[in-house]
């Protein structure tokens, strides 16, 4: 038996949006914008689609512009916001973020835009006094709802608030990653107030691939792409229409499911832990502590003073434990996760780090045989 404990990183395409996907793949002969028979039966799947992620989430069905994932709709979000502002619009964003919102900041910045970056306290949250103090004058402000590394997350209900109040009419548009939040936390975008939102299929157990930019209130937008007219003209190119079918599918599950999955995951995190402080009492626990109600209830992120977390992952994987040493995208890399830095680690010991995110399909026996695993390694490790 393997315990798979890298559901963060992506999570396995669950059965019902699987049997949609192929459904769909199996039955669709047209293209959406084709007027014809065919075309027309596709155009109503996606139709439906559509309906279905807006009702999901309560937003409206225009509000939504399907993407290829998170990464895109991150880009889209940024680049669009400020190209649509016109002349050096600035932006203020948080140093946890991911890289697909850090470097469209990175290169808005080198092209004359103002951006400024947050930092974060000790356990990963940003301070929303200080997010509303930069952000005047800015045209946008991205943070995302939950860190995929650390499990810290931010009240974004009171951040709009803060702004609101600061800024009345003039606010920034604020915009915010919820790639991790789809699924383990309530999310209520109307109920926060922020106009962008940015979602991913693959987290939620929706094939790789398709994504979603929520964009209420009209909020104007400059397309990355230029193309036909496809999603208002923001998003052009042949839609995805088995792909959204999917995540529908599992966007529907996700919402329904969020509380008895976060029940069950935060059960598994705190086994998971206390195996780890078993074996390992000096084992530090990184982002917000376990009992605070609105952290990411899936994440656990360690840190295993001196032992290098890539050796640790590489020693877990032989033992048939899979796990993540900072995020999936930086761990081909020898440099120390962003994230850990920004939380005043050394990069000594960013690059002790270890994360371990359970999933819909992660069983109890699982989580004991993992623990099983850690102590072996981590017992042989330090
Ligand atoms: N934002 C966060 C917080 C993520 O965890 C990820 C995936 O790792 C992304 C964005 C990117 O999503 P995608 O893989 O769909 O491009």
């Amino acid at each position: 038996m393997r315990a798979h404990l890298d559901h963060n990183a992506t999570t396995a395409l669950r059965s019902e949006a699987r049997d949609a996907l192929l459904e769909a793949l199996d039955r669709l002969a047209g293209n959406p914008s084709s007027v014809h028979t065919s075309g027309r039966a596709a155009r109503a799947l996606l139709d439906d689609a559509r309906e279905r992620i807006a009702g999901a989430l309560g937003v409206q069905e225009d509000d939504l512009l399907f993407t290829s994932g998170g990464t895109e709709a991150n880009n889209l979000a940024l680049a669009g916001a400020l190209g649509a502002s016109g002349g050096h619009a600035a932006l203020v964003t948080t140093a946890v973020e991911h890289s697909s919102v850090l470097e469209p900041a990175r290169r808005l910045a080198s092209s004359g835009h103002p951006v400024r970056v947050v930092a974060v306290d000790g356990a990963g949250r940003p301070d929303i006094a200080e997010v509303v103090g930069a952000a005047a004058g800015t045209a946008l402000v991205s943070v995302m709802a939950a860190n995929n590394e650390i499990g810290s997350t931010c009240d974004l209900r009171a951040l709009v608030a803060a702004l609101d109040e600061r800024y009345g009419v003039d606010r920034p548009r604020v915009h915010t990653d919820a790639v991790q939040t789809l699924g383990k936390l309530p999310l209520d975008l109307a109920a926060w107030g922020v106009d962008l939102a940015s979602l991913s299929g693959h987290k939620i157990g929706a094939p790789v691939g398709v994504g979603v930019l929520v964009r209420r209130r009209r909020t104007p937008l400059q397309p990355l792409f230029l193309g036909g007219g496809q999603e208002a003209a923001l998003r052009p190119g042949t839609e995805n229409v088995a792909g959204i079918h999917a995540f529908a599918v599992a966007v529907e599950l996700a919402v329904h499911e969020q509380p008895v999955f976060a029940a069950r995951a935060r059960k598994h995190v705190e086994k998971l832990w206390r195996g780890v402080q078993d074996s390992l009492p000096d084992a530090r626990l990184l982002g917000p502590p376990l009992e605070d109600p609105r952290r990411l209830p899936n994440t656990l992120s360690i840190l295993v003073a001196g032992i290098d977390g890539r050796t640790l992952v590489a020693r877990l994987d032989l033992a048939g434990l899979e796990a993540s040493a900072g995020s999936a995208c930086a761990s081909g890399s020898l440099e120390p996760a962003h994230v850990l830095l920004a939380l005043g680690l050394t990069p000594s010991e960013a690059r002790a780090g270890l994360r371990l995110s359970t999933g819909r399909a992660t069983s109890d026996t699982e989580i004991a045989h993992a623990v099983e695993i850690l102590s072996a390694t981590l017992g042989k490790a330090s």
